[in-house]
């Protein structure tokens, strides 16, 4: 094979937390799908957790690969599960890399803003390599993002909780001050990460968001190739994706099988949220108030040791199957897609808003952290396919979290979506569309398979010019 028909080579550094990683290893096997030869870029411990899904895509005869970036004897990343902060610094990782880079010269490399250090590594080894960055917002985020960097609306405000509306849009954007990230510095890094990069690619979709697309588009060169969730599509994909379930897929398909369609609400915070004890048991309060079934993921916030009243409310709802409690990881998008879910209370992380969207799951809202808040008012009121729970406060994941929904608003919010009501439905409807477009999207001639296509096309077009130049 010459140079020319050989596949587009693409090398992916995806972040090691959950948020971060996940899309990237559904990108790097989505690009594979396409026929590009995708290289994920991973060390020993991270690369466990996705392992076995790359080894279903080799015998599917797609071409992609794990690259294992070898550290010295003694260390390792301290944030090896899926929980690690966007802080987590990944600079001992910055040696073997540029060791690789040199050794192997890719058609491209796709790499997390996060890795705060490897815009300017790859950069100053001056190889022309092709350098993409991946983000993980989607694109109204990054528009609300730079316009309220741009313009300063929060600044014309008195108080925290005084609303401005954010300029430039093609909504009316409203937001308060005390929902706004203090993560300047992620910005700052992110910046430096598209400082001279070839490009950037966005897990997202073209009908989703299509003013922010082109907003977006208007300030980087950019390829919306998502919802790149959809690339799993055995059982197996989905229930082992990120890492292994805590319950096993058949027990869960029993028991959504055994509800009726559009019913069940899950709930889950995403791979990173921490939720103090005392709105854990304010959302049990307000689930049992509401009797609709449940599927709720609860991480470590009880630390091994359930409260009193924690323990009884499990077990009443184990015994009365209204509710099934998930001690760990869940598998996300194998409950998502079940016609039992008719709703998800979620955190509004950019993947968990955009698996809702592809399976045409309204949500109940409840922002947290980083830009979530930001997707909020894209999933309420852009898509009104959403209703806000109500949290006001923007919360780092170094801050002590506490309780700021009370039951009654928890109650109220899951009757708003799924007590039958005219609102719910018509939220049902409408985001059953926009799954059907997010499949759309990804099928052969959908705008982000063209997408994807046309970046692969790109590369290698650009190999044919650098073939011209050496012959010449
Ligand atoms: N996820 C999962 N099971 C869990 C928790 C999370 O599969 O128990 C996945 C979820 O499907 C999503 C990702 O982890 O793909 C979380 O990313 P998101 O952007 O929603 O939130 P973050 O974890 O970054 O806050």
């Amino acid at each position: 094979m010459d140079s020319v028909s050989s596949p587009v080579e693409m090398f992916f550094f995806p972040f090691v937390g959950g948020g971060h990683q996940i899309p990237m290893i559904d990108m790097a096997r989505m690009f594979a799908a396409h026929g590009a030869k995708s290289t994920i870029i991973s060390t020993h411990k991270h690369a466990l957790s996705f392992r076995e899904s790359i080894l279903r895509d080799q015998k599917s005869g797609h071409s992609i690969f794990i690259t294992i970036l070898s550290l010295p004897d003694d260390a390792d990343l301290s944030d090896t599960d899926m929980s690690a902060t966007p802080v987590t610094d990944t600079s001992m990782l910055e040696v073997p890399l540029k060791k690789l880079l040199l050794q192997r010269k890719p058609d491209c490399i796709v790499h997390d803003m996060f890795h705060r250090w490897a815009a300017d590594a790859i950069d100053n080894l001056e190889l022309d390599i092709p350098r993409i960055v991946f983000n993980g917002n989607g694109c109204f985020a990054s528009c609300v993002r730079d316009n309220i960097s741009k313009f300063k609306p929060h600044e014309t405000v008195n108080s925290r909780y005084e609303p401005f509306v954010v300029p430039g849009l093609a909504d009316r954007i409203e937001l308060t001050r005390s929902q706004l990230p203090a993560f300047q510095f992620v910005a700052d890094g992110m910046q430096k990460s598209k400082e001279n990069c070839y490009g950037v690619v966005v897990n997202s979709f073209y009908e989703l968001e299509p003013a922010y697309v082109e907003q977006f588009k208007k300030q980087n060169k950019a390829w919306i190739v998502g919802p790149v969730s959809l690339c799993n599509r055995n059982i197996s994909d989905k229930a082992e994706r990120g890492k292994k379930a805590a319950i096993d897929e058949q027990s869960i398909l029993n028991w959504l099988d055994s509800k009726a369609p559009n019913s069940v609400l899950f709930i889950s915070f995403g791979s990173a949220a921490r939720l103090a004890q005392e709105q854990i048991l304010e959302i049990a309060y307000g689930l049992q108030a509401s009797n609709q079934p449940f599927i709720w993921v609860i991480r470590d916030v009880f630390k091994g040791e359930r409260t009193d009243f924690f323990s009884r409310f499990e077990e009443k709802m184990k015994e009365s199957k209204q509710g099934l409690i998930i001690n760990g990881w869940a598998p996300q998008l194998l409950i998502l897609e079940h016609g039992s879910v008719g709703g998800f209370m979620t955190h509004c992380g950019w993947n968990s808003t955009l698996e809702g969207v592809s399976c045409g799951v309204p949500m109940i809202t409840w922002p947290i952290s980083a830009e979530q808040f930001y997707n909020e008012k894209l999933v309420t009121d852009v898509l009104k396919i959403g209703v806000r729970v109500g949290t006001l406060d923007w919360l780092s994941w170094n801050m002590e979290p506490r309780a700021s929904v009370g039951r009654d608003a928890v109650e109220a919010a899951v009757k708003r979506l799924l007590g039958g009501g005219e609102e719910g439905v018509e939220m049902r409807n409408k985001a059953r569309l926009m799954g059907e477009m997010a499949k759309k999207a990804v099928e052969g001639g959908g705008s982000s398979y063209n997408n994807a296509v046309a970046l692969i096309k790109e590369l290698r077009d650009r190999r044919r010019i650098d073939d011209i130049k050496y012959a010449a």
